[in-house]
């Protein structure tokens, strides 16, 4: 009890996730002098896991772990406190000013005024046997992470977006050969990834064709293909990269009570507020900047959030209400996966 009580922190605002959109914030309210503290196990949040970002203002070319880091060395230097730690509950105070009380996963509890929910998206599944089994032995989520495992390896990506194109260029410099399978026949990436990929001498495409099963013993060796390819209906394989998109957790939503969509996207109104006082929501994980899911959208969206909780937290008067509150007709958006 003694210890619990020793890491219980209080600030103005308490931001949920370290990526883009949570570290923008927390850059913004500094400079209100807002006290706030970004707690995220990642840093960087999705961008620490990218390869190369080139299409962020400023950067022509950098890798996500450089981008990552700049972002959270920035909002530390001006001030945020960054607590490595999940957040695992959230609870109102009945009492007082109704301040937010939020609960790690170490059960460090961290009180304040104002919570943020920066907490992005989680990579979508593509639900055959075999996936669940083999992750994290030859079926992976990330490919800058896992990449360089299978050196000399054939491998294979799922997907035709952004993540995986990108994915594939990555992964062409480690795997003996590499086959990109994709549903569709064309690809919603950027045509420039695509077009580096293809100038690739170790890359198959194999189009309008799914994964049904990855396949192997204790770890992966294959995968079974819904539609033969070159007269064999499974591909030898030592890795499968899977990127076919992400959806956001509703369980921190839930507790906080803010209303979500049908796609678990949080319902936001101009100024980022949800429908829960005193909970503004931000980045991949609600349903502004018309689901354009990108560092510069989600960094903005915080930014636009850490305004209006200034603007809220120093104002006696200000109803939660004054700014347009969220309903439950905000209209629910389509999800593209991929
Ligand atoms: C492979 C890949 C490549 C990409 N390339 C580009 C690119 O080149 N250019 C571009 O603009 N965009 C790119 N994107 C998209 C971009 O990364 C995202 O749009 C952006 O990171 C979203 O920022 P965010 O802050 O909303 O969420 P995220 O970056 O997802 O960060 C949210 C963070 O919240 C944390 N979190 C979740 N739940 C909790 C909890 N309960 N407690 C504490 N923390 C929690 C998560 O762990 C995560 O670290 C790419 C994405 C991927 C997957």
């Amino acid at each position: 009890m003694a210890d619990a009580k020793k890491k219980e922190s209080k600030y103005d605002l308490a931001i949920i996730g370290a990526g883009p959109a949570g570290l923008a914030a927390s850059v913004y309210a500094s400079r209100y002098k807002l006290s706030n503290a970004v707690i995220g196990p990642e840093l960087g949040g999705y961008v620490s896991t990218t390869h190369l970002v080139e299409d962020y203002l400023g950067f022509e070319t950098i890798t996500g772990m450089d981008l990552a880091e700049k972002f959270s060395e920035h909002a530390k230097k001006f001030g945020a406190e960054l607590i490595q730690e999940q957040v695992s509950a959230a609870e109102r105070q009945a009492n007082g000013r109704g301040d937010w009380v939020l609960t790690t996963w170490t059960d460090r509890k961290i009180r304040a005024r104002a919570v943020l929910l920066a907490t992005g998206t989680k990579h979508n599944k593509i639900g055959v046997p075999g996936e669940d089994k083999f992750e994290g032995r030859g079926v992976s989520y990330c490919v800058t992470c896992d990449a360089a495992f299978f050196k000399e390896k054939p491998v294979v990506i799922v997907g035709g977006g952004d993540s995986a194109l990108k994915g594939a260029l990555h992964l062409t410099e480690f795997a003996s050969h590499l086959y990109v399978v994709h549903r569709r026949k064309d690809f919603r990436a950027e045509p420039t990834w695509v077009d580096r990929v293809k100038a690739k001498q170790n890359v198959t495409f194999i189009l309008e064709n799914e994964v049904t099963e990855v396949l192997g013993d204790g770890k992966v060796d294959g995968v079974k293909l819904k539609q033969p390819f070159k007269g064999k209906d499974s591909l030898n394989v030592d890795g499968v990269f899977i990127e076919i998109g992400s959806t956001p957790d509703p369980t921190l939503a839930n507790a906080f009570k803010a209303n979500i969509d049908d796609g678990n996207f949080v319902l936001v109104n101009d100024c980022q507020r949800t429908s829960a006082e005193r909970v503004w929501a931000a980045g991949d994980n609600t349903t502004n900047s018309a689901m354009f899911r990108q560092i510069g959208t989600a960094s903005a969206e915080g930014s636009v959030a850490a305004g209006d909780i200034y603007e809220h937290l120093n104002d006696p008067k200000a109803k939660w209400a004054d700014k347009g509150a969220v309903s439950e007709s905000t209209p629910v958006q389509t999800v593209v996966t991929d």
